[in-house]
């Protein structure tokens, strides 16, 4: 059984990413989160300075990596641009409306900044970087990217972030109002996930094991 270290201390991610590598079936495969390492030590908060999704996602995974003492880790790092706006939300998605801010604050200012602009110019995509580092070196890396537009208002109970206010492409529906799977099937970091588990058949990560330090 290879142990892939989920490089996140956010509950939300860790519950999608194995949901995604549930839907993959892919056998011999364990991700762990970093409570469950029991490790003496907190995990890693490191700043995340990069100029890309990949940067981002490179030093997360570095940081957890090293402090698991070698496991391979996996992170990601994603967004939401809009072009109207340069780009924006972009590396900030997070945070656009202040350090600590909830998603409806968010929300509320990305549907400010684009006012009463017609459908045609409110296209956007997400886009989601994974990468896998063991150490370190970088094993794998890729990007995934959903195209759709901002609506005027939030619909739909499901998802997370911006999800009630991005339709993607060819849809009717925004992700808040599709289920997990379908949001899955459609969405940036599903993409970008299924890159990762067709990368992980028959890679000698799987095939050969972790390398990493057995589990406690
Ligand atoms: P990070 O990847 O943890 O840095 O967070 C990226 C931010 O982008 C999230 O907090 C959300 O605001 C937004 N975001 C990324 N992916 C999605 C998604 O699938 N749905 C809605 N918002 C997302």
């Amino acid at each position: 059984m290879t142990q892939i270290l989920i490089a996140s201390g956010n509950s939300h991610k860790h519950e999608e990413l194995a949901r995604l590598l549930r839907g993959a079936g892919l056998e011999g495969v364990e991700l762990l989160r970093p409570a469950e390492l029991g490790l003496g030590t907190p995990p890693p908060d490191p700043v995340e300075d990069g100029s890309t999704y990949l940067e981002n996602a490179a030093i997360k995974a570095r940081a957890f990596s090293e402090w698991s003492g070698g496991l391979p880790a996996l992170a990601d790092d994603s967004g939401l641009e809009v072009d109207a706006l340069d780009g924006a939300p972009g590396l900030r998605s997070a945070r656009y409306a202040g350090e600590k801010v909830t998603f409806d604050q968010n929300i509320a200012k990305l549907l400010a900044a684009l006012g009463d602009r017609p459908p045609e110019e409110r296209r956007g995509r997400f886009i989601c970087a994974l990468v896998l580092v063991r150490g370190g070196d970088l094993l794998f890396e890729t990007e995934g990217t959903c195209g759709g537009i901002v609506l005027h208002a939030p619909t739909g109970g499901e998802g997370f972030g911006y999800d009630p206010i991005f339709r993607p492409d060819g849809e009717t529906r925004s992700f808040s109002e599709m289920s997990e799977l379908e949001k899955d099937a459609r969405s940036h970091r599903g993409l970008a996930f299924r890159a990762f588990t067709e990368h992980l058949r028959g890679s000698p990560l799987v095939t050969a094991g972790s390398g990493g330090p057995p589990r406690p």
